[in-house]
Order: C-alpha cells, then sequence, then structure tokens
C-alpha cells in the first residue's frame, strides 16, 4: 500500500537555520550541543525582528495601539503554550526565565508553605543542578529530608524497585523526563501516578523533552512541569512553568513587584489572579512572542517526527561509537533520546571537546550540571553529542572521523 504521510524533508528544513552555515575553524559547523541550546530558525527570528519593528511596547496596562499589539501577541504565546502542553487553561501557564526559574518558583512558594521538618522531597540521581539545588535550598529552610531513587549504572535507567518504599513521607516527588547526560526517557505518566498514589505533588522537569517530543501535563497527570524556550528553538530568557489551576491558587507569590498585585496600600497588598500573581515586573514579551513562532515552527514538522529522528540519529551515533576501541558509552541502549555521552580511554572529555572544535565540530564536555551522578559513573566527566531535527548522519560520520583521530593521537 502507497505511504499517504507525506516524506518530511529534513534537508529543506535544514536550510532555516541559517547559523548552520557557519564555518568554524576553516571548516563547515556540526553542531553537536543542542541539548546545551539548540539553534533558531529564520521564522523565530524574524519573528523577534517583527516584534520590534512593529508591537514592542510594555503589557497590559496600556491603552495605546502598541501596547494593545504587545499584549495580544504576549497572551497569545500564553494561549499557545497550553495547547502546546495540553494544558485545561492559559491561566496555568506562567511565564519564567527557563526551567531553572521555573523550578526554584516550585520550591520557593509552593515548597515553603507546603513542607516542615521531616517532609520528604524525593528525587532522581539523574536530575540536573537545577532540580537538586533549589530542593536543597528548600530542605535547609524547612528541616525536610532529601531522597533519591537510584541510577542502574552505564545503563542509565531508575531503579524503580523500591519506588513505593522511597515514596513513604514524600511531599513532593521531581523528576526529570528526559536526563541531559544519559539521554534516558523516564516514565514520567507512571511515576507520576504512583507519586500522586502516594500523597505527593509532583514536578517534571520537561527542558530535555519538550521541545523533542509530545508532552502533554493532563496525560502526565503532573501538577507542575517546566522548561525552556531557548532550547526547543525559541529565544534565551523565556521559559515556562505549568501548574495545576488549584495548585497555582493555594500558592503564595514568588516575587513582590509591579503586576501581580490587584491592590497595594502602605502596610500590605492583595494579589492579581493566577498567572499573574507570580509574573512580578515587566515579563520578557519578545521571549514570549519568539517563543510562539518555536512552538508554531516544531510542531508543523512533529515532534513525533522529531522524536523519531532524534532516535535513529542516537542509535546510529552509538552503533558507529561503539567502532572505537574502548570507547565507553553511558545512558540505555535501547529507547535512548538524542544525546550521546562518552568517554575516550585515557583522553579528558575537555581534550576531545577542544580537538573536536578545532575540526569545527561542537560538543560539550564536562559534569553537564550533573556532578552527583558523574561521582556515582565514576568518571569527572564525559563528552557528549546531542543531535536535534537539523542533524545529520553525514556530520555523524564526520563526529566520528574525527573521534577517531583523537583517539590514534592519544593512543601514540
Ligand atoms: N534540566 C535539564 C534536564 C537540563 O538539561 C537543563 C539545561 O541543560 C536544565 C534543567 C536547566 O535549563 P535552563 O538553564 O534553561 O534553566
Amino acid at each position: 500500500m502507497q505511504d499517504l504521510q507525506p516524506k518530511t524533508d529534513w534537508a529543506r528544513i535544514r536550510a532555516d537555520f541559517p547559523i548552520l552555515n557557519e564555518r568554524v575553524h576553516g571548516r563547515d559547523l556540526v553542531y553537536f550541543d543542542n541539548a546545551a541550546t539548540s539553534q533558531k530558525p529564520r521564522a523565530v527570528i524574524d519573528r523577534l525582528a517583527h516584534y520590534y519593528l512593529h508591537e514592542n511596547s510594555n503589557v497590559h496596562r496600556g491603552i495605546h495601539e502598541l501596547s494593545n499589539r504587545a499584549t495580544l501577541a504576549f497572551e497569545a504565546a500564553r494561549k499557545r503554550v497550553a495547547q502546546f502542553i495540553g494544558a485545561a487553561s492559559a491561566n496555568e501557564i506562567v511565564f519564567t526565565r527557563g526551567t531553572t526559574e521555573g523550578i526554584n518558583l516550585v520550591a520557593q512558594a509552593w515548597g515553603t508553605k507546603n513542607l516542615k521538618a521531616g517532609d520528604r522531597i524525593l528525587l532522581t540521581e539523574m536530575e540536573h543542578h537545577s532540580n537538586i539545588v533549589p530542593w536543597q535550598l528548600l530542605a535547609q529552610r524547612t528541616g525536610a529530608e532529601l531522597r533519591y531513587v537510584h541510577v542502574t549504572g552505564d545503563d542509565g535507567l531508575l531503579d524503580l524497585s523500591n519506588f513505593e518504599a522511597l515514596l513513604d513521607g514524600v511531599k513532593l516527588f521531581a523528576v526529570t523526563h528526559i536526563s541531559n547526560t544519559l539521554g534516558t526517557v523516564n516514565p514520567v505518566r507512571e511515576l507520576c501516578a504512583r507519586a500522586r498514589a502516594a500523597g505527593a505533588t509532583t514536578l517534571v522537569d520537561a527542558a530535555q523533552s519538550a521541545g523533542h517530543l509530545p508532552v502533554d501535563v493532563r496525560s502526565i497527570g503532573c501538577d507542575f512541569l517546566a522548561f525552556s524556550g531557548h532550547k526547543i528553538c525559541g529565544p534565551t530568557g523565556i521559559g515556562v512553568l505549568y501548574g495545576r489551576a488549584e495548585k497555582l491558587d493555594a500558592m503564595p507569590p514568588y516575587q513582590g513587584g509591579g503586576e501581580m498585585i490587584s491592590r497595594v496600600d502602605f502596610q500590605a497588598s492583595q494579589w492579581n489572579t493566577i498567572p499573574h500573581k507570580f509574573e512580578a515586573g515587566t515579563p520578557d514579551i519578545a521571549g514570549a512572542v519568539g517563543l510562539h513562532a518555536a512552538m508554531d515552527y516544531l510542531d508543523e514538522i512533529g515532534r513525533d517526527k522529531i522524536f523519531a529522528h532524534d532516535q535513529e540519529l542516537a542509535a546510529y551515533a552509538m552503533q558507529r561509537l561503539s567502532e572505537i576501541d574502548g570507547l565507553r558509552i553511558f545512558g540505555p541502549r535501547e529507547n535512548h533520546a538524542g544525546l550521546v555521552s562518552f568517554v575516550l580511554p585515557e583522553v579528558h572529555a575537555h581534550d576531545v571537546v577542544t580537538l573536536a572544535d578545532q575540526h569545527g565540530v561542537a560538543l560539550r564536555g564536562g559534569h553537564h550540571c550533573n556532578q552527583p551522578l558523574m561521582r556515582k559513573l565514576g568518571v569527572p566527566s564525559t563528552a557528549r553529542a546531542s543531535f536535534y531535527f537539523y542533524n545529520t548522519r553525514e556530520e555523524i560520520d564526520r563526529f566520528i572521523d574525527v573521534l577517531g583521530e583523537i583517539h590514534k593521537f592519544f593512543s601514540r
């Protein structure tokens, strides 16, 4: 039977990213640092320019035309985010600076009100520092205790054998959807269901997932979910915190200032309704508008197709990497997201990244904001290649050739 689905023209899509034509150290750029930040398509760059050329003004309280335009564009972006992640209402979407600020907001506003000494916070050993340190600060303030779901080792899966026991007394369970070092895709729907059944409030760190696969907060069943615009083809400086309306309603504000109040007196104030209660000061209007364009762009391709492409590139990269003698790969071999962490024998990850850069290949080396996980894996750092839909198998071949040369150089 004929395939009725039109084939995705990845080469045409790649041409939407002007920066990918850059030359670096005299070579064509291979950009494999997408887990740190993605590149931006022309549609997003043009939308930002259009905003500053035709709509720029401050939002909400303006009565003049430009302020109306800016407000309409900003609030349209909020509605689009709600649709992008399947939220019930745009009121459940708080604009932040990024994933980190979203998690800090929950730890500060929800956590300080709801946690007391002896309560437990459950995280996993594969969390990014952004999903560890805010909870440590909360634990220090409240006397709550931190617990961790273990990671199985180089396979990079969560050890769920004692999950119910770990959930005992837990008020907050926070988990990453996709690990930025291991590429593990965690079963967040199942984990949130089990945590909620045990009475815990749940938060999903979707920094590595929101732009890579379809994410639906109501299907996941989480109370909070955070992600960053810059990792999903949007601008830096804008992010999203989703919060279930009843949770956000019951939370005190995070920061004080303009926008988040309904009335201010000299001694006390009353708060605005959600989500504005959590958006003190002038927001990143251009960022939200650019993020809107990024979400439209991604959904036009289809996040299911993007994820299939990511997985195909990761599988190909792992197959090619395993051709290099002694190279150690971290993370699961199956159901792997579009990134690969590895260590070349006897070569520090920073040397791998520095030498690869000389060949125009942008990797990342270090602890990837996963220091406790690195200690658990017994390495100071790894090198990481992270892919997005504009990357190609040919780029992986070039990367493998470069790694082969680095390996040869160090084994002389
Ligand atoms: N969580 C994960 C899993 C990440 O990979 C990152 C960034 O790399 C973050 C959180 C923090 O994101 P941001 O720096 O955009 O706040």
